[in-house]
């Protein structure tokens, strides 16, 4: 998969294109490079083919897109957090199998087509397919979003069905080969296009592509092979992740047909507020609120962390209200790699409203030490 080409270069158009304009370019594309239409050099726009879907897939799914734009072509680097069959924070970018993974492609197709091409009848052979992607969402604290947390999540997903093992047959009981396309499970038929005569193939309606017509259904499951019931998950949650990443285990969702891959699951993990901290890229940000005392004279502060602990943190004479100061990496780990964002704190100045007589006085005695008013502050040109 090296030099591989930018998805949206591949398609033509920018960054910022809006779903209309994706579709509209992978429709010009497709058309133009579609193998069909080009009997002369059918491999060499195969692979065109190939490279424009592959690159709309990934964009026309808003969180694949998402992660495209985060992590580049080749996915997310060195992350080990490990879940079934791979790493966190991938997106499929291997797959050409057929349509059967392309959503709405079939009404693309049967656009220009003329309705005779049915995109995901046609290619969606008996074979293999991969399971349904499931997506779940969760929110997280900030703190387990800083630490890192595991979780364990209950979804309703369709299983093998345990008493047919996924053969939908009532055990026992004996399964035929589909006379009407003897066991191929699509049909042939010729059709007029734009393009000219075409032979195209659909799916067998006698045994709906499965090759196979079974006798009697397995009563447990109803002849469908699979079940729903609820299943508990462990999510593992990376140190570091960011308000709506997702984190994908893999082979986590529905089961696939024929002997096909199981699908994944997307987690999309949102992080809530916190009354203190913030985020801002890898770092921590916060106010401490000092005394007007403390920012005069200069003081030893206790900062709190997000993981619970303090920090003394000194701060020099003569400190104004607004300076920042930086703890260094104490902020956000990044997911992929080993470095961490700083924690960043703002001073702010409390003037008090109330005070005793003592402290009036002391007060009264130390203004008649100062100066006038100071003089307004020029603004710096590039300030
Ligand atoms: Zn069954
Ligand atoms: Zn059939």
């Amino acid at each position: 998969m090296a030099n591989k080409r930018d998805y949206y270069e591949v398609l033509g158009v920018s960054k910022t294109a809006t779903d209309e304009e994706l579709k509209k370019a992978y429709r010009k594309l497709a058309k133009k490079y579609h193998p069909d239409a080009n009997p002369d050099n059918k491999k060499e726009a195969e692979e065109k083919f190939k490279e424009v879907s592959e690159a709309y897939e990934t964009l026309s799914d808003p969180q694949k897109r998402r992660m495209y734009d985060q992590f580049g072509p080749d996915g997310p680097q060195g992350f080990g957090g490990g879940g079934p069959g791979g790493g966190y924070y991938s997106y499929s970018t291997s797959g050409f199998d057929g349509f059967s993974d392309f959503g709405d492609l079939g009404d693309i197709f049967s656009s220009f087509f003329g309705g005779g091409f049915s995109g995901r009848g046609a290619r969606q052979k008996a074979g293999p397919k991969k399971g349904r992607d499931l997506k779940y969402s969760m929110n997280i604290t900030f703190e387990e979003s800083y630490l890192g947390v595991e979780k364990e999540i209950s979804i309703n997903r369709e299983e093998e069905c345990p008493t047919c093992h996924g053969t939908k047959a009532k055990p026992g009981t004996t399964v035929e080969t589909c006379r009407a396309c003897n066991g191929t499970g699509t049909i042939k038929q010729t059709v007029s296009t734009i393009l000219g005569q075409m032979q195209t193939t659909k799916t067998c309606p006698n045994c709906n592509g499965e090759g196979k017509v079974i006798k009697e259904k397995c009563p447990d499951c109803r002849g469908k092979g699979k079940i729903r019931k609820p299943v508990k998950i462990k999510v593992k949650i990376p140190a570091g992740i960011s308000d709506n990443q997702t984190v994908v285990l893999r082979g986590e969702g529905e089961p696939g047909e024929k002997g096909g891959p199981k699908g994944d699951l997307y987690i999309v993990v949102g992080i809530k507020r916190h009354s203190i901290f913030s985020r801002n890229g890898d770092n921590v940000v916060c106010e401490i609120p000092i005394t007007f005392t403390q920012a005069t004279l200069g003081a030893d502060l206790k900062i709190p962390m997000v993981d619970g602990k303090q920090e003394n943190y000194k701060i020099p004479e003569g400190t104004q209200t607004g300076s920042k100061f930086t703890i260094r990496n104490k902020g956000f780990k990044s997911v992929n790699g080993n470095w961490s964002g700083d924690f960043i704190f703002t001073v702010v100045v409390q003037t008090p409203k109330k005070l005793t007589a003592e402290q009036r006085d002391l007060l009264n005695k130390l203004a008649k030490t100062m100066n006038e008013q100071p003089p307004v502050r020029k603004r710096g040109i590039f300030g």
